[in-house]
Order: structure tokens, then sequence, then C-alpha cells
């Protein structure tokens, strides 16, 4: 048994009472990128079915012979060159930020004849060095998505800035999802993920509570 995973479980249910959103709202995606096989093993056997990975090689040497009953999502930078593998592997992108990667996974989607689900990665903050498509771009690409690509979009992502409290930046994806008829919100990690429930969140992405701390070094 995990005892990190039932203590984040629990935060999470606490959290959808707290909010007045009914039990099970809020999906838990465990992020298992750059941890050993015997962090991530424990977690599996007791019933996690949903992995968040940053990296499509990385995701596809750890998950490919024990892929079946699992849902993996990718939110991590998808490179365009990357594209054809990602859509063959996982069950959502959470990361189509630009025209030309909506373009080229349209291509790959029709190709592989696959149903993708797919999230819009928001640059939040408007920080510099994070990807994300900026919150001003955010109706006219979302827009683009539907009528250029013929790309349904499941969902927005966002991660804040990480030294600014995260409640508006949160509500201010809320926003644009909502008056783009947009379903779900990918917010909240390990610091924040019971802030982000009160403000919609519909999926978490937790790696460090669950796992512990990752060893940038090992990887
Ligand atoms: C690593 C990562 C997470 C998990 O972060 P923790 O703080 O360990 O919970 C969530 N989302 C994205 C996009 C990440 O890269």
């Amino acid at each position: 048994m995990s005892t990190a995973l039932a203590q984040v479980q629990a935060s999470i249910a606490e959290a959808e009472i707290r909010a007045g959103r009914p039990a099970g709202s809020v999906t838990l995606v465990a992020v298992s990128k750059t941890q050993p096989w015997g962090n991530v093993a424990p977690v599996l056997e007791a019933g996690q079915q949903v992995f968040g990975e940053n990296r499509v090689q990385e995701a596809m040497e750890r998950w490919r012979d024990r892929r079946e009953g699992l849902e993996l999502r990718l939110i991590g930078p998808l490179q365009t060159n990357k594209a054809r593998e990602a859509v063959g592997f996982f069950d959502v992108i959470e990361t189509l930020d630009r025209e030309k990667l909506a373009r080229v996974l349209a291509d790959e989607i029709q190709r592989a004849g696959k149903t993708l689900r797919l999230y819009v990665q928001v640059n939040i903050g408007e920080e510099a060095q994070k990807a994300g498509i900026a919150p001003a771009e955010a109706d006219a690409f979302i827009a683009a998505c539907h009528e250029t690509y013929g790309l349904t979009i499941e969902g927005l992502m966002c991660i804040p800035p990480f030294d600014q409290d995260p409640a508006p930046h949160f509500a201010a994806l809320r926003a644009i999802a909502a008056r783009n008829g947009v379903e779900k919100l990918s917010m909240g990690m390990s610091d924040d993920f019971e802030i982000a429930i009160a403000e919609g969140a519909t999926s978490v992405r937790v790696g460090s509570a669950i796992f512990g701390a990752r060893d940038y070094q090992a990887t």
C-alpha cells in the first residue's frame, strides 16, 4: 500500500466536499516522471490507473509493457517530430499550445484513426520561460483548433507562477474555459491541488506528494 497516495486521495475528497462538489468529480493524475520504478510500483498496485508523464520516450519505456487498463497523459512539452509516437501511445495530450502542433496532431490523429483527448495549455502567468498559449490568444487558438483543424478540445491546462498566489490564475483559466465552452480543467500540483479544486479543477497533477521528491540527477 502507498500511504502517501491514500493521503492525497483523502485530501482530494475533503477538498471536493469543501467546494460543494460531487465526490469523485476530480481525477487524480499521478505524475510519475523521473521516478524510479520502486516508487511507482506500489502506487500502481494500490489501484491508481491514471498517470502523467513529461517525456514521450521515458513514458514509452516505462509503460509500454504494462499499458493495459491505464490512462496515460502527456503533460510535458511536445515537439512536432514526436507527435506520431505521442498520438500512438497516449490517451490524453495536455500540452497543445501552438498552431503548428495542432496541424501535426490533426494529421496524426487522422492517420492513426484514433480518438485522442486534447487539452490546450495556457501560459496563465504570461511567463517568458513557460510553454502555453498566451491568455489573450487563447480564445482564437481554441477556435482555430475546432474550425481549422477539426480538433475537439476537452480541457485547458495551466501551471501558475510558482511564487504567486495560484488562486487568481486558476480562476482565470476557469473563465477562459467557460467562455469557450471547454469542459475540463487540469490544474493543481502537489503544493496547490486543494486550492485548484476550490477553483474548479476537474483533474489535478500530483507528483512529489505521492512519490516523494524527484531526483533529477538520476535521469
Ligand atoms: C512535474 C509536474 C507536475 C507534478 O509536480 P509536483 O509538484 O511534483 O506535484 C505537474 N504538472 C506538470 C506539468 C509537471 O511537469
